[in-house]
């Protein structure tokens, strides 16, 4: 319903967490549509706000609706020390988060993304120092005491800490931002709002019915509804196709 913002239990979710979220998102979009601003929306790969949101969007709920950590996919990326890395962007960009903590983070990023580099290229014997770190007994801490150079670099206890879960997790991580690619492809596969669902005859007749009452913004998030099935999808997509248009 155009113009009204709600959060919280109206939505069918419990818990404190919830609402917060909820509320939070709704005061933003309320008012960027006073200001005639698009919509803020975060995907299920950037936040557990994006996931709790397309879940109440896509699923329904039968009981109060708890955010679980397994309930996200994407779960190796969306952790609590990387917070400011995910999101802070956005509080700046919408006037939240105010210079000096955005300063801030630019100077921790720039040095985790240097010293990486640096792990990557500085040899010690046959080894790189990243190499090292990635052995499941060493820390960052056991790096500072083989390589001088690298106690030059200032970087805080969080920066350590990101570093070290960069190199350790390496493979993991990479698998899930390949992952994040493919979901943000079938995400930007957008549905236009004139798709008329009745007269998509070939759909079976439960998912015309679920995608006549959610009206997915993607086809991504279509793949989500409970009672839309892969080959639902298909026809979906080549009816848009036929269609010309996405
Ligand atoms: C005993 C108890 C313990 C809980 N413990 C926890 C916990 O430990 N951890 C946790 O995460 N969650 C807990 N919860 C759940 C949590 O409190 C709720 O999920 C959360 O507060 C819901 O927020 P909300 O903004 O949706 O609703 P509410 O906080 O209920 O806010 C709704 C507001 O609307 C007002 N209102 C209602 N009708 C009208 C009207 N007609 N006109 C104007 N105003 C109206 C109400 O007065 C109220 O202020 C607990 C809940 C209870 C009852």
């Amino acid at each position: 319903m155009e113009n009204l913002f709600h959060a919280g239990q109206i939505n069918g979710t419990s818990g404190y967490e919830e609402a917060a979220a909820q509320g939070i998102m709704a005061g933003i979009n309320a008012a960027l549509k006073i200001q005639g601003k698009e919509p803020f929306v975060l995907d299920r790969s950037e936040a557990y706000i994006g996931v709790l949101i397309d879940d109440l969007v896509t699923k329904g709920t039968q009981e109060p609706y708890r955010m679980f950590t397994s309930r996200a996919e994407y779960r190796l990326l969306l952790r609590h020390d990387n917070a400011d890395r995910r999101l802070m962007k956005y509080g700046y960009r919408y006037g939240l988060i105010s210079e000096q903590p955005w300063r801030k983070l630019q100077e921790k990023e720039d040095s985790i993304t240097g010293t990486l580099a640096y792990l990557d290229k500085k040899m010690v014997g046959p080894d790189t120092l990243a190499k090292i770190l990635s052995r499941p007994d060493s820390t960052f801490d056991h790096l500072l005491a083989i390589d001088a150079e690298l106690s030059q670099r200032h970087l805080s206890k969080e920066g350590k800490d990101q570093v070290e879960i960069e190199v350790k997790y390496k493979g993991y991580i990479e698998r899930q931002h390949i992952q994040i690619e493919k979901f943000k492809k079938m995400e930007d596969y957008k549905i236009p709002s004139w798709v008329d669902y009745q007269n998509i005859s070939e759909l079976r007749k439960e998912a015309r019915q679920k995608l006549l009452q959610i009206r997915p913004a993607s086809l991504a998030q279509a793949s989500r509804i409970s009672g839309v099935s892969p080959a639902d999808i298909s026809i979906l997509m080549i009816h848009l196709a036929g269609k010309g248009k996405r």
